[in-house]
């Protein structure tokens, strides 16, 4: 039988957060969900709070935490290039001061701790696709320094940590991931093209849209995550957690409009500074350490989180599509 523990969720109440505080719940675990709904909200939780295994605290991780667990998820930060650039020194201080203070909790009560890490310590990429080894392509003094040089310094200080103080460590490296509970304003490409589609909106793909993701659905990252603390104090990472098949923008904006039967039409709007040209994860480490790999196709994903939204229209959150 497996062993309760108490688990802190930092950024629980986040799009990947809430579904990672459920996850954890539903296999008898307690969960302690840190968050100061900077970009996630008590709406995503809403549904866990009568679960006396369940509690939420609002807290800016950025200062010291005191609390007694046996695992930390460090999810804090905003993901949204909008959200992330809105306040660029707050969050290289939610990634560097929030790994330093849940770094310091960690080593206090030796708890095991995982960081979500991300495909952007890769940059715009030379090597395709992107294995472990590659050390990546970052502006430094660029508008996405902010989260990708924080998410490298955090990255630095767990294995630091590691080396230093022999703290168990677990590093994931989280791809393009989407699903419901992704905010309609939170600017990344999947909730916008559904949220314009569902309004008859123009798409707004930037640049030619010929750039490339590889889209993984939120339910096969959170069992990769699981998986990942899971394991052995030997398996450190960093390991990459994403769906291997890639799609242009276009190809994205297209398979949107033909599932939503929208009437939208394209729009290209200038590219963002800085933006990556082409992002593919192997996934070979996650396969041999953790038997893990994506089940959900991007249709499948898009027809669950499309679901969602048009959820979000019917009671009211969203506008509907204007009349013809
Ligand atoms: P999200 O913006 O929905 O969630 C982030 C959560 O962190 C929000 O609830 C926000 O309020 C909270 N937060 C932000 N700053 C905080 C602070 N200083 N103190 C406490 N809480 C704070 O984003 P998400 O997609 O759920 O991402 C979760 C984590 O996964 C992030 O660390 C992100 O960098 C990483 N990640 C996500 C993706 C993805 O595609 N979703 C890809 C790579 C990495
Ligand atoms: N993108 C787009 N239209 C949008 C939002 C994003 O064409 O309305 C593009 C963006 O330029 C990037 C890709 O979609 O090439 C993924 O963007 P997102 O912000 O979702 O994530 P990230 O750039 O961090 O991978």
């Amino acid at each position: 039988m497996q062993q309760t523990k108490r688990i802190l969720v930092t950024g629980g109440a986040g799009f990947l957060g809430s579904f990672l505080c459920e996850r954890l719940l539903g296999e008898g675990h307690e969960v302690i969900c840190v968050d100061n709904f900077f970009t996630g909200s008590r709406r995503n939780v809403s549904h866990l709070l009568d679960n006396r295994s369940f509690e939420i605290i609002r807290h800016d991780v950025t200062f010291p935490l005191y609390v007694e667990v046996d695992e930390i998820y460090n999810l804090a930060c905003p993901a949204s290039p909008v959200h992330y650039q809105d306040d660029p020194v707050q969050t290289t201080k939610t990634s560097v001061h929030g790994a330093i203070n849940m770094l310091g909790l960690a080593k206090r009560v030796r708890a095991k701790i995982l960081q979500a890490s991300t495909s952007e310590v890769y940059g715009d990429p030379e090597i395709h696709p992107q294995t472990e080894r590659y050390w990546g392509r970052v502006n430094p003094i660029g508008p996405r320094a902010c989260y990708d040089e924080g998410k490298r310094c955090a990255e630095t200080l767990f294995f630091d940590y590691w080396r230093q103080h022999r703290l168990r460590i677990k590093i994931a490296r989280i791809f393009n991931t989407y699903g419901p509970r992704m905010r309609p304003d939170d600017g990344r490409v999947v909730s916008n093209f559904i949220v314009q589609a569902l309004q008859n909106e123009p798409i707004t793909v930037y640049g030619t849209g010929q750039q490339t993701r590889s889209f993984c659905y939120v339910d096969d990252l959170i069992d990769g995550l699981v998986r990942m603390m899971q394991t052995g104090d030997d398996v450190i990472g960093p390991i990459n957690l994403g769906n291997p098949v890639e799609f242009t923008m276009l190809e994205l904006a297209n398979l949107v409009i033909e599932i939503t039967g929208s009437r939208s039409r394209i729009s290209l709007l200038p590219l963002p500074i800085d933006d990556p040209r082409q992002r593919q994860p192997d996934i070979g480490t996650a396969l041999r350490e953790l038997n893990w790999e994506p089940r959900t196709t991007l249709r499948d994903g898009l027809v669950k989180t499309i679901a969602y939204f048009e959820g979000l229209v019917s009671s009211g959150y969203l506008r509907p599509a204007a009349a013809e």
